[in-house]
């Protein structure tokens, strides 16, 4: 009876796929930098990291912290993430006026 419910379960198990969500959004649902509500959105996880330029990093820690985030996804892996629309505007504003700095 074990190895029928064990096989079962590696069934449904490889059925579903193996796909995880990882809950990412912090403790609150205010954008510290534009004191805004964010949405929460589901997407891709992160496969690999883009080499971002060390300017970008710390500009958008102080003023798009929010923002899509820059890496290669991975459909295997899910992330739920806040995001804030000042800090996306804030993000594109800053690739248009640094074009090609970001991959
Ligand atoms: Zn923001």
């Amino acid at each position: 009876m074990r190895k029928i419910l064990a096989a079962a379960l590696l069934t449904i198990g490889l059925l579903a796929g193996c796909t995880s969500l990882r809950d990412a959004r912090g403790p609150s649902e205010i954008c510290e930098v534009h004191h805004a509500f964010m949405r929460s959105v589901e997407l891709p996880g992160p496969k690999a990291g883009v080499q971002l330029p060390p300017e970008y990093i710390e500009t958008g820690i102080k003023t798009f912290p929010h923002a899509m985030p820059d890496y290669l996804p991975d459909s295997r892996h899910r992330v739920m993430l806040f995001i804030c629309d000042d800090c996306v505007r804030a993000q594109r504003v800053w690739k248009l006026q640094h074009p090609g700095a970001v991959p």
